[in-house]
């Protein structure tokens, strides 16, 4: 590991400040990402900001226009365990607690969750020279190497790394913001700007500005919210990142067609994808098997596949359909 110092910060401005003196520094919140991409030599800061200390930022509450505001250092676990989350947002709780494993859920932050790198194995095994997100311009063994775990949708020729997160495709299916400050005071992003398609410069993953921390996530309550779930497929049913996900949220008419539906696809794209070609088509209809087979195709218009990561066309078509069968069925989901 390059050896590197640690600054507490004791404030917001106090974290944006001390980042911002000095070059090649992070945020580290609670680590779980951070320290073992030190350790394998894939991030050499040599600064950290630790920012887990600092009071204020750790809050749940339900404001007043009824959405939902998580501070950034909130730990996974508390998140998912808030019975006004499992209420009012039931995809985000769910996501959470399909998230890792309870240990790291203890540990981890949702600012960190929402800034967690790839697990493509190309990006953390240094011993593979070519990725342009770790060394740009080096190439990309993933193209043609093990794909199975890489994106299909928002790929580009330069870099098919997946985004591993489960909350932030709830977050995007719900039209979420996030909260900053920066040395430029504070702002307000949509959920959908934070992070961006790898494009020629897959090493720029997101919009934050240089020393910018997240302090804040917002989720505006609505009924497809509280009609909500996470539906996680995995190779094992605990302790493992998505091959495919779906948040789904739903509200119908009086007669059964559909007012509103949400759908945020995980585990096949570059960043949180949202479907809104299979929404739009949802609109207006009911929910049954035929309906919920089109969304499931174009869910995955456009997907690119690959050699080992073709089967997740049809596994997403079928996780789809899944999840908006049961969320059709359900009287209310908790
Ligand atoms: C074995 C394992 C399995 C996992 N499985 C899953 C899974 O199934 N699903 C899933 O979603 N995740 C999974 N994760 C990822 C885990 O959720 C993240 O590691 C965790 O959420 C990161 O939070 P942290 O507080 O530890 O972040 P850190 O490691 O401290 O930070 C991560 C990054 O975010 C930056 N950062 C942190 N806080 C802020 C802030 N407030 N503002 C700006 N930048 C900030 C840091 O500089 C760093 O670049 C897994 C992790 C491990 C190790």
């Amino acid at each position: 590991m390059t050896p590197f110092s640690i600054r507490n910060a004791s404030s917001p401005q106090g974290a944006v400040d001390a980042l911002s003196a000095h070059d090649n520094a992070r945020y580290l919140a609670g680590g779980t990402t951070l320290i073992d991409l030190m350790k394998l030599g894939v991030e050499k800061p040599t600064t950290l900001v630790y920012v887990d200390d600092m009071p204020g930022l750790g809050a749940i509450e339900v404001v007043r226009d009824g959405s939902l505001r998580i501070g950034a250092l909130a730990r996974m676990s508390q998140v998912a365990d808030d019975p006004r989350v499992k209420a009012g947002w039931p995809m985000v709780s769910q996501a959470l607690w399909k998230a890792a494993s309870a240990q790291l859920r203890n540990m981890a932050s949702i600012g960190g969750n929402l800034l967690q790198r790839t697990r493509c194995p190309y990006f953390r095994d240094t011993a593979f020279a070519h990725c342009n997100k770790r060394v740009p311009g080096s190439g990309c063994d993933a193209m043609d190497g093990h794909n199975r775990e890489n994106a299909l949708l928002g790929t580009s020729s330069n870099c098919i790394a997946l985004h591993p997160s489960d909350l932030c495709v709830a977050l995007t299916a719900l039209d979420a913001r996030v909260e900053t400050l920066s040395r430029d005071g504070p702002r307000v992003l949509p959920f959908d700007a934070l992070h961006l398609l790898p494009g020629d410069r897959p090493h720029v993953e997101n919009a934050l500005r240089p020393g910018e921390l997240v302090t804040a996530v917002v989720v505006p309550g609505s009924a497809a919210a509280r009609r909500s779930l996470y539906l996680k497929v995995r190779d094992r049913q605990s302790y493992q990142f998505a091959l495919t996900s779906v948040a789904a949220g739903l509200d119908l008419e009086p007669d059964g067609s559909v007012r509103d539906v949400r759908l945020g696809l995980g585990g096949v794209a570059t960043k949180p994808w949202r479907a809104l070609a299979a929404e739009k088509f949802l609109v207006g209809h009911r929910i049954d098997e035929a309906t919920a087979f089109e969304a499931g195709r174009r869910a995955m218009e456009g997907a690119v596949a690959r050699k080992g990561n073709a089967f997740k066309v049809e596994l997403m078509h079928r996780t789809v359909v899944d999840a908006l069968l049961q969320l059709a069925r359900a009287e209310s989901i908790s």
